[in-house]
């Protein structure tokens, strides 16, 4: 369960903000839309 740095708050993975960005998805923490992560789409080849 990651753990948000800015803010501290716990989330399920599930339950992060998460954009597609030019074959990327970013995630966001859902509370104070810190951005947690970046990573290649695993849908996409
Ligand atoms: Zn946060």
């Amino acid at each position: 369960m990651p753990t948000c740095p800015n803010c501290g708050a716990d989330h399920e993975t599930a339950a992060l903000c998460r954009h597609e960005r030019e074959g990327l998805v970013v995630v966001h923490c859902p509370d104070c839309n810190f951005l947690l992560g970046r990573y290649r789409d695993p849908s996409r080849p």
